[in-house]
């Protein structure tokens, strides 16, 4: 008896399975600076928790309409809306168990077996496998890396075939940071357009913008094709609660509302009641001081890898993520993801090797630490770094 080839050949998460090893050698009693995981180390805020609190008390533990509660589904229609400057109807949003999860039942509502998706490198680690499980082929894009690997019509073009279904954009970017500018997403709409393609915009790094402006494809003549996907995991420090949203054409969102009713019905009741309430005060104190701590280390981290000769950092200017270009450090023939573990089994420091996300010779580091904790692994990396 045989598993099926779709479950023999997905890959485990790369993110989730290295900090699974590191919370063993932790537990195990190692003394680990974790740079691996992209999971703000905040707790969730305490008037998010009270509601959720309040949710139970108040018997809010049944089943939910499979998009969502209308009025956590109005929320978020009112939120995303406001933030981009558009008006949207709750029926254009459909609740999903995290992104991750929106994601998922994007792909498998946009693509038809043999289908293909433009994927921009480098790319977060679950994209591939989620196009994957769609039947549908992941063609991934190489930008230039001194253009701090921004993706360009130029560049996609000659991907393109009778296949193709759709592009994934992800700005604020994981693992690079690079955020692109309205012209940039301007540029990618009008592609999108001339090649009648979808666009998958994965903004949920949408509240760490330092740098920049945030523009969102989901805006204008752009809408109708694109579906945009976010959700509360890493802006309101809830990655347990697995509350994310997918918005788009009602047709879309209908489809993706009967997708879930097979296989996840509603996203978890108690959390929407807590999302209810994080969406409502969304500028609350507790939220803005997290952003600005995150602020914080990531000009600490950019002046800390400067003083490492020789080594390339793109320059971050949201999420919460520093790429780095590690090339030069590589002794002969080894390949990122040794030089990761040789880090970590040598100097207690986690991070992802660039194979994660289709790079090799970069690694990432997340800077989702306290400023003791970076400082202390920034130094380790930086003395790993002077004896190669
Ligand atoms: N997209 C990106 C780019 C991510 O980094 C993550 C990581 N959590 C997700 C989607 C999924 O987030 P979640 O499922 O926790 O909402
Ligand atoms: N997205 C985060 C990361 O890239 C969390 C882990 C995951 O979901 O992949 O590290």
């Amino acid at each position: 008896m045989m598993l099926s080839q779709r479950v023999r050949t997905i890959e485990p998460s790369a993110t989730l399975g290295l900090n699974a090893i590191i919370q063993k050698l932790k537990a195990d009693g190692r003394d680990i600076v974790n740079f691996s995981v992209g999971e703000p180390d905040f707790d969730t805020p305490e008037f998010i928790r009270e509601a959720g609190k309040r949710a139970i008390d108040s018997g809010k533990t049944r089943y939910t309409p499979v998009p969502g509660t209308p009025e956590f589904r109005q929320a978020v229609a009112d939120y995303v809306g406001s933030q981009r400057g558009e008006s949207i109807d709750a029926s254009e949003v459909v609740i999903c168990s995290g992104a991750k999860q929106a994601l998922t039942n994007a792909f498998a509502s946009l693509c038809d077996p043999g289908d293909e998706v433009l994927l921009p490198a480098p790319y977060w680690v679950s994209y591939p496998d989620e196009i994957r499980l769609a039947e549908a082929t992941p063609v991934v894009v190489y930008p230039a890396e001194d253009a701090q690997f921004r993706i360009t019509p130029e560049a996609l073009a000659p991907h393109v075939t009778p296949r193709t279904a759709g592009l994934i954009i992800n700005s604020p970017s994981n693992p690079t940071g690079v955020i692109y500018s309205p012209t940039e997403i301007a540029a990618l709409v009008d592609f999108a357009e001339q090649n009648d393609l979808w666009i998958i915009s994965d903004e949920i790094y949408e509240r760490f913008v330092f740098e920049g402006t945030f523009a969102s494809p989901f805006a204008g003549k752009g809408r109708e094709r694109t579906i945009l996907v976010s959700g509360l995991s890493k802006s309101f420090a809830m990655t347990g609660w697995r509350l994310g949203w997918a918005v788009g054409d009602k047709s879309i969102i209908g489809g993706m509302s009967r997708l879930q009713g097979h296989t996840a019905s509603n996203a978890c009741t108690i959390s929407q009641y807590a999302g209810l309430e994080a969406v409502k005060q969304h500028d609350h104190a507790d939220l803005q001081a997290m952003i600005a701590a995150f602020d914080e280390r990531r000009l600490l981290a950019v002046e800390r890898l400067a003083e490492i000769e020789g080594l390339v950092t793109l320059h971050p200017e949201g999420a919460f993520y520093l790429f780095v270009d590690v090339r030069n450090f590589l002794s002969d023939g080894a390949t990122t993801t040794e030089f990761c573990e040789a880090l970590l089994d040598e100097k207690g420091v986690a991070t992802v090797p660039g194979e994660a996300f289709g790079t090799p010779g970069w690694l990432r580091l997340s800077y989702a630490r306290s400023i003791e904790e970076m400082e202390r692994g920034l130094k380790l990396f930086k003395d790993h770094l002077s004896v190669r």
